[in-house]
């Protein structure tokens, strides 16, 4: 299917690795501008340069901590430079600390904030003029099936993702009259680093092999294993087509059937 996002320009937050990278994999074969950004430059270089070698393309790579308001505005200066305008922006972020109320301290919640909603509030007001003026834009958060249904052990996800489910509903409805559509992609579980680490923090609490860990997270899912990470990359991509023009405010859940509301 072509998605009709040739020259456009897409910004894929938290990308080096995991989901950002297959998203930004997704937008550099459909012909798009890319840039990805991540804390690591040794990561970014790796990913810039298997992204150029593969679609013959030239992606920007920025140095961003997303937990660094200044880090965000140098990263959103430095796309308008090289490609004029941001039409894609894709914000992406680790995953917030495991952990039950009880062992989270304020100074998890605080870094979870800035982490998971201040980084999607920061740059979605930075893009947004631009996309306005241009009267089209795509706005996609990577966010969790956690918002559908509490994952254990996941406080911070549990809470935090919920706020951009939110923040995404009701901006969707401030800018839809500009061809501005914003919408969420809410992942199960997907091979990926992350997924990785939870299930040796699982396997560990339990007395299992992270194998056994991984094999117990897939027979909980309909379909019977783990997604992986063009899966996810997949809907973002359709979010972000002009065939998605009527689609706003909505969370796509991309699980395997693991989440258990019928919504
Ligand atoms: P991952 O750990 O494989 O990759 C995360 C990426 O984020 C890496 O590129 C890393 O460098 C970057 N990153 C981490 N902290 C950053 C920061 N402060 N600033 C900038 N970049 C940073 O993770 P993933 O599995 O691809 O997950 C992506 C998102 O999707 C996470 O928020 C995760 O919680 C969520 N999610 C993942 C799953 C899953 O099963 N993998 C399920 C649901 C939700």
């Amino acid at each position: 299917m072509q998605f009709g996002l040739k020259g456009k320009t897409a910004l894929i937050t938290a990308s080096s690795k995991g989901i950002g990278r297959s998203v930004a994999e997704g937008f550099a074969s459909e012909g798009c501008n890319v840039a990805i950004c991540s804390r690591t430059r040794s990561d970014l270089l790796a990913t810039s340069k298997e992204l150029k070698d593969k679609y013959n393309i030239d992606p920007l790579w920025c140095v961003c901590d997303l937990n660094k308001s200044s880090d965000i505005e140098n990263t959103f200066k430095a796309v308008i430079n090289e490609f004029g305008s941001i039409d894609v922006l894709v914000n992406n972020c680790g995953g917030p600390v495991t952990g039950y109320f009880n062992n989270l301290e304020e100074e998890d919640w605080n870094y979870a904030f800035e982490q998971v909603l201040m980084s999607v509030v920061r740059f979605s007001k930075l893009v947004l003029p631009k996309m306005i003026k241009n009267e089209w834009g795509r706005i996609i958060n990577i966010t969790s099936i956690s918002v559908k249904q509490p994952v254990d052990k996941l406080m911070l996800s549990n809470s935090f993702r919920a706020g951009v489910t939110g923040f995404a509903k009701s901006l969707s409805n401030e800018v839809a009259r500009h061809k501005i559509t914003i919408n969420n992609v809410a992942p199960g579980f997907t091979l990926t680093n992350r997924l990785y680490e939870l299930a040796v923090e699982q396997a560990k609490d339990k007395g299992i092999s992270h194998e056994e860990a991984l094999a117990n997270m897939a027979k909980q899912i309909p379909i019977n294993r783990l997604s992986a990470p063009e899966e996810i990359a997949s809907v973002v991509l359709f979010l972000a087509s002009k065939q998605a023009s009527y689609v706003t405010g909505i969370t796509i859940q991309v699980d395997g059937g693991y989440t258990k509301s019928q919504y």
